[in-house]
């Protein structure tokens, strides 16, 4: 009897996942379902979809007919909200009843949700999915200027976003210094530079009081030292947090979530179920520890482990370290193993490129490479990733870095 396959996500892990499967078992059943509307899209490019810059079909990531020539079936609008692992079954919010034989939990991040006074204001955003954006992208035609509260990744793309439509940003960031923790002393200087010469009004150690309002839309937004920016526009970028609430009840190991092994399989007696990608906190190869790689590379790494473990594929071992590609600007980073992140008795070691706008630090700890932060030298996250993951000595790596061509249009290609 043909095996039953299902898959709660539609994003990257859940959709590599599908088609890893279908390579491997050509008679399975495999259904996706997932609460979002669309088809799969490129997600790191909603912010510019939500500021009206590019259409819908920019960001689909798979060809018409894809669906129906692999053989998945895909059910959209439909929100999980209940897992039975002895019955092997999943509730949906209209009450339907899924089987499996296999299951992969590839349900993402969702926005963490603001608290200020005012949050629920006309003209208060945040945004992950498509209903979002397009909410958003009405409220971009009507506003002169917004705010941005958040100095995080998305925070950053948003409030470059925002302005290429002309709009007056205020990005109110929380930290210190802007890129901060997420880039090491020189990124955040190109950061700010960029951000300068876009002419965003970024305002650091910014903590947001309140949001204000007449007749129950945005008027003002109010910080802690009493300063205050008027705007009937605000978008939130505070954090993500797992989009697991449906699992609570069961049984499966949840912490910041679904609690996997290196074959991706929840710590479930019959190996029935698998989590990957955002919802999944996997077993780090750098790190050595439980953690979750929030990005789209890894996403797609895991899914397809876990299509390949869950199909029987052979078992294979999830090893990738985690490597989060931004572009702010004109800068192309590329976060990889540790990134930024300061380790214990590791040792930061930086190599210049040809132009102020392309460098890569290294971090060392006891001679091997952990971890790197890398800007306009795309070639090299490769051959750094790779260094990562087989623990390499760091002695050959001025030799690696000085032999890279300048690559910074092959890093284009993939925007
Ligand atoms: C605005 C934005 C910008 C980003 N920029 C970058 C970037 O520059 N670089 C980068 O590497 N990464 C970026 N990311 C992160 C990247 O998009 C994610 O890491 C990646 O999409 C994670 O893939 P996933 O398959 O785990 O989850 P997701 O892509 O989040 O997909 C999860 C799916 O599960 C569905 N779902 C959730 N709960 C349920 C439920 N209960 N029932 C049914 N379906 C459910 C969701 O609707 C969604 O379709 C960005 C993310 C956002 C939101």
């Amino acid at each position: 009897m043909a095996k039953a396959y299902l898959i709660v996500g539609s994003g990257p892990a859940g959709i590599t996942a599908a088609e890893r499967i279908r390579n491997l078992d050509s008679d399975a059943e495999i259904i996706v379902i997932s609460e979002e509307k669309t088809p799969m899209f490129y997600r790191p490019r909603i912010p510019e979809y939500a500021v009206g810059k590019i259409g819908i079909e920019e960001i689909m990531v798979k060809k018409k007919g894809f669906y129906v020539q692999k053989k998945i079936q895909l059910h959209l609008g439909t929100r999980a909200t209940k897992l039975d692992k002895k019955k092997r079954v999943v509730e949906t919010s209209e009450k339907n009843i899924y089987g499996y034989d296999k299951l992969l939990i590839a349900t993402g991040i969702s926005p963490i949700e603001p608290k200020f006074p005012g949050s629920r204001l006309k003209g208060v955003f945040t945004m992950h999915d498509l209903i979002q954006a397009e909410r958003l992208k009405v409220a971009v035609r009507d506003a002169k200027q917004v705010v941005v509260v958040g100095g995080g990744l998305l925070g950053m793309d948003m409030a470059e976003e925002f302005r290429t439509t002309g709009l007056h940003v205020v990005f109110l960031v929380r930290r210190n210094s802007l890129g901060d923790p997420f880039f090491d002393e020189y990124g955040c200087k190109l950061i700010r530079d960029e951000f300068k010469n876009m002419e965003v009004e970024v305002i650091t150690n910014a903590e947001v009081q309140s949001l204000e309002g007449t007749n129950n839309q945005l008027a003002s937004v109010l910080l802690t030292d009493g300063r205050r920016f008027d705007s009937n526009l605000c978008f939130i970028a505070i954090g993500a947090t797992h989009a697991v609430d449906w699992l609570k009840d069961s049984g499966l190991k949840i912490e910041n979530g679904v609690l996997v092994d290196r074959y991706l399989r929840s710590h479930d007696d019959d190996d029935a179920v698998f989590s990957a990608g955002n919802a999944a906190q996997i077993m780090d190869p750098v790190f050595e520890k439980h953690i979750v790689q929030t990005n789209w590379i890894n996403a797609i790494a895991q899914g397809d482990i876990a299509g390949n473990n869950m199909a029987g594929g052979g078992l294979r071992k999830y090893e990738t370290t985690s490597n989060y590609f931004k572009r702010v600007g004109d800068l192309f980073f590329n976060l990889i193993g540790t990134g930024n992140l300061r380790m214990k008795g590791g040792k930061r070691n930086y190599f210049k490129g040809k132009t102020p706008k392309e460098y890569v630090m290294v971090t060392t700890k006891e001679g091997r490479v952990v971890g790197a932060v890398v800007c306009g030298r795309h070639k090299i996250t490769v051959k750094l990733k790779d260094s990562i993951e087989k623990q390499s000595d760091f002695s050959n790596m001025d030799k690696l870095i000085d032999q890279e061509e300048k690559s910074i249009e092959d890093l284009s290609k993939l925007f």
